[in-house]
């Protein structure tokens, strides 16, 4: 457990969360703030900073998560959902412990996050450059 951590808290039950699912390795709770009709985030117990720190020592961590995913999102009755980890600042990621969002109940767009337009338009790239 790392000092300081959010995630670490929440995991060792210090801080309040909604829990979802919880065994040895992993932790799933309700996000605070739901970006879809059903959001949750899978987390391991033990501290990772983000999918950068998955190496051949922790891999299995992370086999074990997607399994959990798979089985909540069955005992959920999710049929169709996007399961989503950010890394490093300009993805968007806030905290610095190794999360899964998994997010279901409404239509999705893909690319996540990014319009053409405004791409364009920032870095001065034709768009046709990015399709
Ligand atoms: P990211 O921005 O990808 O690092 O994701 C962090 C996520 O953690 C965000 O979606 C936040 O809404 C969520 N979050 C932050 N604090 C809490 C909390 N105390 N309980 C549940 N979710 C949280």
């Amino acid at each position: 457990m790392k000092n300081d951590c959010l995630f670490c808290a929440i995991a060792a039950g210090e801080i309040p969360s909604s829990k979802v699912y919880e065994d040895e390795i992993c932790f799933a709770f309700y996000d605070i703030a739901p970006q879809a009709p059903v959001h949750f985030l899978v987390i391991p117990k033990e501290h990772i900073g983000s999918v950068a720190e998955i190496s051949g020592e922790n891999s299995s961590v992370v086999a074990h998560i997607f399994e959990v995913i798979a089985r909540v999102a069955r005992e959920l009755g999710l049929e169709s959902y996007r399961v989503v980890s950010n890394i490093g600042e300009q993805a968007g990621q806030s905290v610095h412990h190794l999360h899964f969002h998994v997010l279901s109940g409404r239509d999705m767009t893909w690319p996540p996050g990014w319009s053409i337009g405004q791409e364009e338009s920032r870095r001065g790239t034709p768009a046709a450059l990015y399709l």
